[in-house]
């Protein structure tokens, strides 16, 4: 049988080359999205394109009942998640004082707590088959620290320190946990700023061009494969020399 990938924020640009890479790579996929009815059609389109079973879930990954519901359907359709990739992410800017407290709740209950909420359903299927890989998405912003985006910052951070930490307490059931730091990625979620500002930042990227959605499905796709198999509680950065 073959292993199931489950994706969160499939809709989204990291997300959905995430699941077609992984779905090239032989996966089953388990493609989870929030919002963005018009991503995750796209990516239905090209998942069928490349023959890999597909199935997509509507769910808040930070609501754990929701993401208990995606994770008991995965184990009757695909036998169980073997890769998780925890990429679904929100993002804020704005100054440190103009950040309510509803908003700091609802961006830690995404990037981080959702993080918790899909790793807490996924490990005891992988404990049980003593092998898994858990692929976290956080940021450069979590080890460098963003002016104007000091909570989504702050959740990145912390996904690293889950990751280091969780890594560590799984490695004897042959469970690899591991970090992807992006970089500036041409997604949705920086398309708040405009041309000038984007020429002006990637000025200040050694590489002098922001990252695609695509190079970093490819930096997860070796994690999700088995040449990572003795790498865990690491985070790769793929920021273009930026950091
Ligand atoms: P995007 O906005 O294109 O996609 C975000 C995805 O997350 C969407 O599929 C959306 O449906 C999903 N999502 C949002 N809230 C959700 C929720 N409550 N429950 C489930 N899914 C939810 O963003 P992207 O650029 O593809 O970002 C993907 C990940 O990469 C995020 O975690 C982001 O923080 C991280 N990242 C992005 C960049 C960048 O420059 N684009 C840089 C560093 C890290």
């Amino acid at each position: 049988m073959k292993k199931c990938a489950l994706i969160t924020g499939a809709s989204g640009g990291i997300g959905s080359e995430i699941a077609l890479r992984l779905a090239n790579d032989g996966f089953c996929i388990a493609a989870c999205y929030y919002s963005d009815e018009k991503g995750i059609l796209e990516l239905e389109e090209k998942l069928r394109h490349t023959g890999a079973e597909y199935k997509v879930y509507k769910a808040d990954v930070s609501d754990h009942e929701q993401i208990k519901d995606v994770f008991t359907d995965a184990a009757e359709v695909f036998g169980g998640v073997s890769v998780l990739v925890n990429n679904a992410g929100i993002a804020q800017q704005k100054l440190f004082t103009d950040i309510t407290p509803e908003e700091f709740d609802r961006i830690t209950a995404v990037n981080f707590k959702g993080v918790y909420n899909c790793c807490h359903c996924a490990v005891p299927f992988m404990v049980s088959r003593k092998s898994g890989k858990i692929i976290n998405i956080s940021s450069m912003w979590g080890i460098y620290g963003a002016s104007c985006e000091t909570v989504y910052s702050a959740t990145k951070a912390a996904v690293i320190g889950l990751t280091k930490a969780l890594a560590r307490e799984l490695a004897p059931s042959n469970i690899q946990v591991n970090c992807v730091a992006p970089g500036a990625i041409d997604t949705k979620m920086n398309g708040n700023l405009s041309n000038e500002d984007k020429a002006a930042f990637a000025q200040e990227i050694p590489m002098g061009r922001f990252g695609t959605a695509k190079e970093i499905a490819g930096v997860v796709a070796f994690l999700a494969s088995e040449d990572s198999n003795y790498v865990t509680a690491q985070v790769i950065t793929a920021d273009g020399g930026l950091t």
